[in-house]
């Protein structure tokens, strides 16, 4: 038998299940049929959502990323207003 290269071994195998990245379009093998990006792709778009999410909250504070005039965000508070992992955010921060 002939050696396959690894991206043709993709295409005849995973076929059915390799996906395309929205971001890159490398395909990659989603760990779920939600799965629109690949992992690399994944983190940024992750990190990037709760930016924007952060952005939209200062928005209503004058700019400012606190709760009230004396209460600055904990990365607590900010897990639990995106729905993400505490360890997730302090890596975004
Ligand atoms: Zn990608």
């Amino acid at each position: 038998m002939l050696p396959l290269d690894k991206e043709l071994e993709t295409a005849l195998f995973h076929r059915l299940d390799a996906k395309k990245c929205v971001v890159c379009g490398a395909l990659f093998t989603p760990g779920s049929n939600r799965a629109k990006y690949c992992p690399e792709c994944a983190g940024r778009v992750l990190y990037s959502n709760i930016l924007l999410k952060l952005y939209l909250k200062s928005l209503k504070n004058g700019g400012r990323l606190q709760l009230d005039e004396d209460i600055p965000y904990t990365a607590q508070m900010i897990a639990t207003i995106t729905r993400q992992q505490i360890g997730t955010v302090e890596r975004a921060l």
